[in-house]
Order: C-alpha cells, then structure tokens, then sequence
C-alpha cells in the first residue's frame, strides 16, 4: 500500500533528498522546465520503481498515471529486460550498422517490427528518439519527391497544437507556438492546419460536424498551396502532448477521403499511440490508417533504453531504396544492439502476456469507466478516454465550454500539483489534466487511480473556490 507520510528516515537518509536538489539546482539544466520555479520548490527525486508505482527520495510511494512519459507500457522493474541488456552488452557492447554492416539485435528487431506493424510496412531505419524519426521523416518524404522526380513536393502539412518532438525538424512540424518562437521556427515549408479540438475550438458546431470541418481544412490546405508542392501530411492519431485531444469519429474517415484523392504522403505519428496504447498495437489499426511512414519511440522499449524508428511502407522503400543511392542520414546509435535488445524483450513481453488484448478486452473498459465518471464532477467539463490515454477539462462554470479560466494554465498547474500530494501522477496540459498509465495497470490499482483523481478535483474544487476562481 502506498506510503504518503513524506519526511521520514529511510535508506537514504535525512539530508540526501535536500543534496541532490541542491547539486541538482546548480549544475542540471532540465528539458521543458522553468527552472527559477522549480528550484524555489527543489526537484522531486525519484530513486526507484516497480510496476506502476514510484518512491521517491523521502520514501513516498506515487502511482504512475503517466507511464513515465507515456512510455512504460510494461511497467517497471522487468527483469528480463534488465538480463537482456547485460547479456547484450556482455556480447557486444557497441557496434554501428553504417557501411554495410548489421548485428544480430538490430536485424532481429526489424524483422520483429515488420512482423507488428500494419502488413505493408516491412522496414525499419533505426534512431534513438521520437523527435529524430520525425527528423528523418522530414527528410525522407522530401528524398522520396525528389526520386519520384517531383522535386517541387516538398512542403510538409502539419496541424496547430500538435507534438512531434523537440529538434529543429520536430519542433517545426509540431503546432506548439511557444516552441516556434524560441529558435524561429518552423523552418520554411512546413505548413499547419487546424486542429481536431471540438471541446476547446468546435463552437457551436456537433462533435461530428466539426470533424469534418478540421478535416476539410487539409484539402483546402491542399487546394491553396498546390497539390504539387506538398510532400505529405503528419499527424497523431490522438494529439497527446496537445492535450490527449481525440477526434471526432468523422475526423479520420474524412481525413482519408481527402487523401485518396491526392498524391501526398500520410506520416502517422505512433510514438505515442504504438504499442498498445489504445488497445491495438498501433493508433493506425484503431483509426484503420494506412500511413507510408510511421514514427514509433517510447513504447518500442517501454522507456527501458533510448530507442526509436520510423516504419517504411513499401510504397517508400521501392522508392527510397529501389531507385536511390546511398540516403545521407543516420546516427551512430542507430540500431544501438542494448536498445534494440531492450525492444525485443519488450516486444516480446507484449506479446507473450497479451498485453494489448488484455488492454482492449479488459483493463481500458474498466479504466474507462472510472475515468469517465469523474465527469460528474463540478470542476470537469469534459472527461474523455481511447485505449489507456485519456484527459479531464477543467472549467469554472459546468455546462459552458465557452468560459475558461482567467490565466490560462493556473489551474491545471496546481490541480496537477494536488494530484501529486495525493499520491498520483497526473500531468497539466493548459487547464486539463492527462492520463497515460502504464499498459500493465491492474484493476485494483485502477480503483485506486480513480479516487485519488477524484480526490484531487474535490482540493482543487475547495481550493478554488476559496480563491474566488469558480462560477
Ligand atoms: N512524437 C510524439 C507524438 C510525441 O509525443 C513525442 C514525445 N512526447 C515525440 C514525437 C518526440 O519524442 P522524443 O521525446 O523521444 O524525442
């Protein structure tokens, strides 16, 4: 059961948790971190895990609601992952796959993800991220136009408040205005559409009709700038770092009537989606995609080691193979044989213990169920859920989507902070808050999940109407 009491002595001692803040204050510099902030409140150390459950340096025990960042789809501690990579890096710690090269774990790995994937994508180009498969995607879609002998196809449609990661090419096919100012970004020839937001952007439009709206959008999109200029469309089957926004059910049959009638390609985003996430090995099965390139991360090795790829249709790799020369792209670690042995133990953990039927069958319905009951709540305006992904809106006033919080971001901060003190792990985007738990999450964990969720819109609720901050 978890332990909440906070400052107690434990293994580590009195003065640890405040040494580690302190070296940490001075001398780490954390990635999407207002760092004055966090070192007037000191980093929270995390020390250890097992299944769904973290200890931090004071001994409390936290229920991961969002699977690390929404990658440990197995859960911690697995020790056949652990043994895995020893043996690997007992074998061969370290080798490229440059230059006509391979080992064992890559080229069994690929072969593994030829094998989970949709049937058309057989190949896979290794990296070591989500945002570097996007890299690799932004220049192999272009790579691709240019073999096709269409060298004008080279602008890349992406959507507004959408993720694909923090590098250059990452940040510029990702909708995040904030991100775009810091650096200058995007660079030229990327272009975004509007997104499939109804709760935050559908007016007085249905859920329905909106979709078929924000999917329009693409072939005006399309229309304006020229079908011979674009190169592809890239997106997430659910938006997740936006929000976990899920789309109308018109959405992505729309979306796939606009494409079958132009000739650009379809980039679909799975590094959070893959791997079960929404009850089906990959968002592309759930929403019946049929992308030609598909960025995977995260789940592919549960977090274990750092690992990504992008999935090559053979509509791509005819191409990209079959008529080109060398590709100029790649990274040392790609292909990384600890990571690429972490994934296949991972893998094969999915598989042997039917994790993704059991998510479908099981464990999301019952997940679901809790989660979508906090709907009644008065501070919820919207609760929604796919698979193990879900989000709670926040709003003063029940029944009005139209008014939000004054400052926007103040109250899903502190509730996200509430929900920590309770022992649980959710995460603040805008004024909601978001759930990604671990695949493995049973159901008696998940009752639990649900009332320390509920008990957190109950302080957050009495702390903002003490605040003055409700309708
Ligand atoms: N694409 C999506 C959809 C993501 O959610 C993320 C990370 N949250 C990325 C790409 C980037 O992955 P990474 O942080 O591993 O670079």
């Amino acid at each position: 059961q978890p332990c909440l009491a906070g400052t107690s002595m434990n293994q580590y001692g009195h003065n640890f948790t405040k040494t580690i803040q302190r070296i940490d204050a001075a001398h780490h510099m954390h990635p999407f971190t207002d760092h004055k902030s966090l070192n007037a409140e000191g980093s929270r150390v995390i020390v250890s895990a097992e299944g769904c459950w973290l200890t931090d340096s004071d001994g409390n025990r936290i229920l991961d609601g969002m699977a690390g960042l929404w990658c440990m789809q197995v859960g911690y501690g697995r020790q056949s992952i652990t043994d895995a990579v020893a043996k690997q890096l007992a074998e061969l710690p370290y080798y490229n796959t440059f230059f006509k090269t391979t080992h064992v774990p890559a080229a069994r790995l690929a072969e593994k993800l030829a094998e989970v994937t949709p049937a058309h994508m057989n190949r896979a180009f290794f990296v070591n991220s989500g945002s570097e498969a996007n890299d690799t995607v932004f220049r192999m879609v272009r790579y691709y136009w240019d073999l096709m002998g269409k060298p004008d196809k080279k602008i890349i449609i992406g959507r507004n408040n959408a993720y694909h990661g923090s590098t250059v090419a990452g940040t510029s096919l990702g909708g995040m205005g904030a991100m775009h100012k810091q650096g200058d970004l995007p660079v030229p020839g990327v272009h975004h559409i509007m997104q499939p937001y109804w709760f935050g952007e559908g007016g007085d439009l249905s859920p329905a009709e909106f979709g078929i709206k924000a999917a329009r959008a693409l072939d005006e999109a399309i229309e304006q700038l020229g079908e011979d200029r674009i190169a592809a469309f890239i997106a997430e089957p659910i938006q997740g770092a936006g929000g976990v926004i899920i789309p109308p059910e018109t959405y992505w049959p729309e979306i796939k009537k606009v494409l079958a009638k132009r000739d650009i390609l379809l980039v679909v985003d799975e590094v959070i989606c893959g791997f079960g996430r929404l009850g089906t090995w990959f968002g592309s099965d759930y929403y019946d995609l049929k992308p030609d390139l598909m960025p995977i991360a995260k789940g592919l090795s549960s977090g274990y080691l750092p690992i990504g790829g992008v999935m090559v249709s053979d509509r791509v790799a005819d191409v990209v193979i079959g008529k080109g020369g060398e590709f100029y792209h790649g990274f040392t670690y790609s292909g990384h044989p600890a990571a690429c042995a972490a994934a296949l133990e991972n893998i094969r953990i999915l598989q042997e213990e039917a994790i993704v039927d059991k998510v479908r069958d099981e464990t999301a319905p019952y997940l679901q169920e809790g989660w979508l009951s906090l709907a009644d709540h008065p501070l919820v305006g919207e609760a929604r859920m796919v698979g193990m992904v879900g989000a709670l809106e926040l709003v003063p006033e029940k029944g009005n989507r139209a008014r939000k919080f004054p400052s926007v971001g103040e109250v899903g901060t502190l509730t996200r902070d509430m929900s920590f003190r309770n022992g649980l792990v959710m995460r603040a985007v805008r004024d909601s808050l978001i759930l990604s738990p671990p695949l493995v999450i049973s159901k008696s964990e998940i009752d639990e999940l649900v009332a320390r969720a509920r008990k957190t819109l109950d302080d957050s609720h009495a702390e903002l109407s003490k605040r003055g901050l409700l309708a």
